[in-house]
């Protein structure tokens, strides 16, 4: 059984203080030092020793990692025929539909190694919360997950490798969003830099809004409605079977991200000003009228039930429920959701069939040869 709580206080020493702070774990040890008290842990900041996981602080970020964990799924379980077939056919997809697919998928191959380098490279390090760490770790192998179904994709529908992961260099409305998201993240990637003053501290605030907020939060979601809406067509369904489990997989990223961010408003009430409140509404605001550009530039005509219009009407309704989720004020007027369909196709439970497609064959530990 796990302890949530820590009851063994008294055994505590003095915490150390800041300048001792380790961030990182892998300072010296600290020999002998003062066992670990949920008080002391912090989001960011933390005096704790960030290498002992318990006692845990953050039910919710344990509870997602568990989650994660039990989600797990490779792309290779999903079958490519149909797909395939299609794709091959002279007239089974259109020319926009082709064009469609090919820049969504363009713009996540990269886009998933972006969120995952900022991860590794950027989140990780000033996370001072072992609990957090431990579903970063597991969140940054659902990303090569995703970037593996990529792969997989190309390969089963022998597509051009170099100009899909090239999109994002190469496709104006998709390298913009990408160059956005990487200037709040390249603000980390200094290596003096370090948090624990208001500036640095709001500075990390913004990756987190840039990347979890708006990268997985916002642009993720109307690249799935995009794919989703064909498999509703019955068109490319093993592409949107796969979308439907990273889509699940970013649903709780998301979450995450915006837990993270409320828990630190929580603890740094000093940073949430109402400039920096109003900084992330624009940061939000400026992200949609990218994703606009995005959906006019991959879908220029549009089909049945879905063109650039509706794309953009639906980026309204999820900023404004990102705003919600950070104790924000809405920034568009008009907050109906034109895909009441996505929210299904989020909720897997109820598509029993679903799971019956998939193959569970997993090499159990008893099962494993070592020569
Ligand atoms: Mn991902
Ligand atoms: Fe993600």
């Amino acid at each position: 059984m796990l302890n949530w709580a820590d009851t063994n206080a008294s055994a505590r020493q003095p915490a150390a203080t800041d300048v001792e702070r380790d961030s990182t774990g892998l300072g010296e040890i600290e020999r002998g030092g003062a066992r670990v008290s949920v008080d002391d842990k912090r989001m960011i900041n933390a005096r704790a020793d960030v290498n002992q996981l318990l006692p845990l602080k953050y039910r919710w970020a344990w509870e997602k990692y568990l989650s994660g964990c039990n989600n797990h799924w490779m792309p290779t379980e999903v079958s490519m025929q149909a797909d395939i077939a299609l794709w091959k056919s002279k007239g089974g997809l259109t020319d926009d539909e082709r064009r469609m697919l090919k820049r969504n998928l363009g713009f996540f191959a990269a886009s998933e190694s972006l969120v995952a380098n900022n991860i590794v490279l950027a989140i990780y390090r000033h996370l001072t919360n072992p609990e957090c760490r431990q579903y970063l770790l597991r969140q940054a192998f659902e990303e090569a997950i995703h970037t593996h179904t990529f792969q997989y994709i190309v390969e089963s529908l022998g597509l051009d490798e170099g100009e899909l992961f090239n999109m994002y260099r190469e496709v104006p409305s998709i390298t913009d969003k990408a160059a956005w998201a990487l200037r709040h993240t390249q603000n980390l990637d200094d290596s003096d830099f370090r948090t624990g003053t208001p500036e640095a501290d709001q500075a990390f605030l913004r990756d987190l809004v840039a990347f979890y907020v708006i990268f997985e939060g916002m642009w993720f979601y109307t690249g799935f409605a995009q794919i989703l809406s064909l498999g509703r067509r019955n068109k490319m369904v093993g592409i949107a079977e796969q979308y439907q489990y990273i889509l699940r997989d970013e649903s709780i990223h998301l979450n995450f991200g915006i837990d993270v961010i409320n828990q630190i408003k929580i603890e740094n009430p000093h940073l949430w000003t109402q400039a920096f409140q109003a900084e992330v509404r624009g940061m939000i605001t400026e992200a949609a009228e990218l994703e606009a550009a995005y959906g006019r530039d991959t879908m220029p005509r549009g089909f049945l039930g879905l063109n650039a219009a509706l794309c953009e009407q639906y980026m309204h309704f999820i900023a404004n429920r990102r705003c919600a989720q950070l104790g924000l004020q809405p920034v568009f007027a008009d907050g109906e959701n034109p895909f009441p369909w996505m929210s299904e196709a989020m909720d897997l439970k109820k598509e029993k069939n679903f799971f019956e497609t998939r193959v569970i064959e997993y090499q159990s530990g008893g099962a494993l040869s070592w020569d």
